[in-house]
């Protein structure tokens, strides 16, 4: 490897808003066939917008937005930003919770002017069993519309659910087809259900689909591929993509989002925007066929 070629393309690399950080992230990126992406933040613009409240009889629209809002005061999550300015666009009072808890993947949960309210997918409510079954129709409809649905508990009992819908960044799906092309197969690896990844990935002519996976599932999704001879890159945004970022050959963060990913990451996007995983993928085939 010529270090004056390297140097070359990582310097106009970073001119098209990509940061590569060093010669062996470029010329492993050269050899990936397998494109692991995060949804939320990734393949969306990661800017949920409220779409949907519904409360179960006594809970009202007002008092479950403003519980669900008071209790994502606690978090920095995209989901918990949607919410709460969906609350406040419709001048719904908010508090501070107390005892705040995040769980990773899960949810969120807390103290709200003394009734311990959990919000969260599936798995949470069934974490702490509670039946959401009175909703369940509700809930499909949504999510086959690409919306996420999240569940809210209030002490032991199911009150309501909340829509959010997350639009695709307007890039992504030439980006996908592009990367097709240079010979990369795309999953999705998400922690939204499965019904809301499929209708997203439908729309993208995503290859596969992992949904409801926990940060170290998709750590272990990568793990596998590398054991039956992949070459993989993984691109993600958050916290808890930290672990697979890691994991695979080439980390892939997006400069918009979580420090903690930017730094387990051999490429950067600085524009979060997929274009230029395409165009990190072409400097790279073009750097390796100048080395040879
Ligand atoms: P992704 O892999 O799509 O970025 P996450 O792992 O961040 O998703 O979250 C997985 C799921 O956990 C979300 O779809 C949501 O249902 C739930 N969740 C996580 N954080 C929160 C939160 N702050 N408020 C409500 N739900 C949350
Ligand atoms: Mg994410």
């Amino acid at each position: 490897a010529t270090p004056m070629s390297i140097m070359t393309a990582t310097g106009r690399g970073a001119l098209a808003g990509v940061l590569i950080r060093d010669a062996e992230a470029m010329e492993r990126f050269a050899k990936v066939d397998v494109l692991v992406v995060d949804k939320t933040g990734t393949l969306t613009e990661g800017k949920p917008k409220l779409t949907d409240v519904i409360g179960i009889d006594p809970v009202t629209e007002t008092d479950l937005l403003s519980a669900a809002a008071s209790l994502e005061k606690g978090s920095e999550h995209p989901l918990a930003e949607a919410i709460i300015s969906g609350a406040a666009a419709r001048q719904v009072t908010m508090v501070k919770p107390v005892n705040f808890e995040a769980i990773t993947g899960k949810g969120v949960r807390g103290d709200i002017g003394g009734i311990i309210v959990a919000l969260g997918n599936k798995a949470m409510m069934q974490d702490l069993n509670i039946d959401i079954s009175a909703l369940e129709q509700q809930s499909i409809a949504l999510q086959r519309d690409g919306k996420t649905v999240m569940f809210v508990a209030m002490g032991t009992r199911f009150a309501g659910l909340i829509g959010v819908a997350d639009p695709i960044k307007e890039t992504t799906k030439e980006a996908i087809q592009a990367l097709h092309q240079t010979g990369i197969k795309v999953i999705m690896a998400t922690g939204d259900n499965e019904r809301t990844a499929l209708a997203v990935a439908a729309k993208l002519g995503i290859d596969e689909v992992r949904a409801d996976v926990m940060p170290e599932d998709k750590k272990a999704l990568i793990d596998d591929l590398h054991d039956s001879g992949h070459k993989t890159a993984m691109a993600g945004d958050g916290v808890n993509d930290a672990p697979a970022l890691a994991a695979a050959g080439v980390g892939i963060a997006m400069g918009t989002g979580a420090d903690v990913a930017v730094e387990s990451a051999g490429i950067t996007l600085v524009k979060g925007d997929l274009t230029g995983i395409v165009r990190a993928r072409k400097l790279s085939n073009a750097t390796l066929s100048n080395i040879k």
